[in-house]
């Protein structure tokens, strides 16, 4: 490199360029994005400079791709969006981020604070900082080239360490073009060291922990998503096994010991909950998604003991007493437990752990030949049972999954056999993760990803199948059409033209969207017609859309969280 000396003029560098060293230099090297004011040249210069950018045609998906790009690497998904309208786009994903615990950064070109703030009226005039910072764990804005080091080190920091979470950084059109002198600018970038610095748990926590768990007549382990976020992957699986307890995976914490373990209690739920006595939590919330903790599903009146071990010591108590809190990170969690274990751990009880074991085998024998029907049209466990084989034969394969009954049918049919393979809609159930989520997990992994989607979910984000077919991912859409939300058989109660606000176009031909943009559509309306759609789209790594006809009458109201509902005593009295 040349020093100034031999340089005539001296070297200048621009707010642009300093954004994107700052990312490069911090490993960051993929951007979701949807170009426009004032960011389009942004995304222009970080491809020149070797970042993969993905743009996308909706900012809520490229935010949703971001997110989960920081569930799989830990790396905070970098979203980056146009101001005002394309900000508040983008908020959904910053809020499900941080309210599923991943890590990623919304970055927003904005408009100029003199005049925002006397609300002048600016093109795209809103004070963005504001609005994000509820919806996020932190928020910063850069007025100044020489502090975009320190602001993108602030925001990547935040975002990854302790409970990772969602980050905005607000960006205002004038910084971009502010120049500063090309060696003060390097020196002003920051590499942050250690951005998720491990947090070993206190060592009294682990021997409580354990404490407890061995006095356990009926213990129960649960692995949640934060448990496949941690990538501590051969030591919860070691942990598990050394304790010979029965584990129920959450959701997306579905593969981290393979669906099949002789250990999972995933098969009988209900049974594990409700009857267990001390249950220890592994990166999961007591949150609605495990009934709070209490009530009829955990077998109340008896009361359960329970242990947590997470990284945020104000989770714990959140939703009843946690007799053994751990906190720390899980991967060291989990270390320091396996430890102490040493080798007087006495296996689990093993009356327990044959009647956990009882239950699962009947519940997968009585449930096998419904996965097995051919019917046409379609059921869900017909075409479920189709997808769940492909899985079993292709396990690299990253299954996303959204819907209502095309979710909850899927999260129990479908096993998955690796860690970070299912990717859902989450703590919220949030509808729209579907084509995001697809397309971060083809770019992040380069593994095939299977989306399977209800047709209601897929519309929120079905634009995205023209990015997919851009960027030539192999991704292969499954959209479970039942002709509407829930079931296709709804009618108008007055008896007027209009449909019912459930039900969509009869029989609409999703696989023609895909050819519209030169992927392969398929229309396939049985289980063997499905199966072989979906290995010709794995074996090529085409973009690829299903259109799988569902049997308009197989869903039921909400899938399986119709008790959500609020119900109306009007509507009670007139079925009278
Ligand atoms: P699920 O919905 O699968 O039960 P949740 O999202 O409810 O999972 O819980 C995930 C938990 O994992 C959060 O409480 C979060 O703080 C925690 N967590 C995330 N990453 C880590 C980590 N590396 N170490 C420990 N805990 C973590
Ligand atoms: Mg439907």
């Amino acid at each position: 490199m040349a020093d100034s000396e031999t340089v005539p003029e001296a070297q200048l560098t621009d707010g642009f360029h300093l954004v994107i060293d700052a990312l490069k230099l911090n490993g960051i090297n993929t951007i979701y994005n949807v170009p426009g004011i004032p960011i389009t040249d942004l995304g222009r210069f970080a491809q020149a400079q070797g970042i993969r950018v993905i743009s996308f045609r909706h900012e809520q998906n490229a935010g949703q791709a971001a997110a989960i790009a920081g569930f799989l690497t830990k790396k905070p998904g970098i979203c980056l969006t146009v101001s005002a309208p394309g900000f508040l786009n983008g908020l959904t994903a910053l809020a499900n981020a941080t309210t599923n615990c991943f890590p990623m950064i919304l970055i927003s070109g904005s408009s100029e604070r003199e005049i925002v703030d006397l609300q002048q009226g600016d093109y795209e005039e809103m004070d963005q900082l504001a609005i994000a910072k509820p919806l996020c764990k932190a928020a910063f804005r850069v007025l100044h080239a020489q502090d975009i080091g320190i602001g993108i080190a602030r925001a990547i920091r935040a975002a990854c360490s302790g409970r990772p979470g969602g980050v905005y950084l607000d960006l205002p059109a004038n910084l971009f073009g502010q120049t500063m002198d090309h060696e003060d600018g390097q020196k002003s970038l920051v590499e942050v060291v250690d951005p998720a610095p491990a947090q070993p748990p206190a060592p009294e926590s682990v021997t409580r922990a354990l404490d407890v768990l061995k006095g356990a007549k009926r213990p129960l382990i649960i692995l949640g998503k934060g448990a496949a976020y941690a990538q501590a992957d051969e030591e919860i699986r070691a942990f598990v096994e050394k304790s010979g307890i029965p584990y129920l995976p959450m959701s997306m914490a579905k593969g981290l010991l393979p669906d099949d373990h002789p250990q999972s209690a995933g098969a009988a739920r209900s049974l594990a909950l409700k009857e267990s006595d001390v249950v220890m939590l592994i990166g999961a919330r007591l949150n609605w998604l495990l009934s709070h903790g209490k009530g009829k599903a955990w077998g109340e009146p008896y009361s359960k003991t329970f242990i947590h071990v997470d990284i945020e010591p104000k989770e714990m108590d959140s939703n009843v007493a946690i007799t053994a809190p751990v906190v720390g990170d899980i991967g060291s969690c989990v270390s320091a437990m396996l430890e102490r274990m040493g080798e007087d751990w006495t296996a689990a009880p093993a009356d327990w752990v044959a009647s956990v074991r009882d239950k699962v085998q009947t519940n997968v024998e009585r449930m096998a030949p419904r996965l097995r029907n051919n019917n046409v049209p379609m059921d869900f466990h017909g075409a479920l049972g189709a997808l769940r084989e492909i899985i079993k034969a292709q396990p690299d394969t990253i299954l996303v999954n959204e819907g209502a009954n095309t979710l909850d049918f899927a999260r129990s049919i479908i096993d998955i056999y690796k860690p970070r393979k299912r990717l859902d809609v989450g703590t919220w159930g949030v509808m729209g993760i579907g084509m995001g989520y697809a397309i971060a997990a083809a770019v992040e992994t380069g593994k095939p990803v299977l989306a399977v989607e209800g047709d209601s979910a897929f519309g929120f984000s079905g634009i995205e199948i023209e990015t997919i077919c851009r960027y030539n991912l192999p991704v292969c859409v499954v959209v479970f059409n039942n002709n509407g939300i829930y079931r296709g058989t709804d009618v108008n109660p007055s008896g007027g033209s209009d449909v019912a606000p459930t039900v969509f176009v009869k029989d609409s031909r999703y696989d023609k969207m895909m050819e519209a943009f030169g992927g392969d559509g398929v229309y396939a309306t049985s289980p063997d017609e499905l199966r072989e759609a979906v290995e010709k789209a794995l074996a090529s790594g085409r973009p690829t859309l299903i259109n799988a006809v569902i049997d308009e009458k197989a869903g039921t109201e909400s899938g399986r969280i119709g008790n959500l509902n609020p119900t109306s005593v009007v509507a009670q009295q007139q079925k009278k």
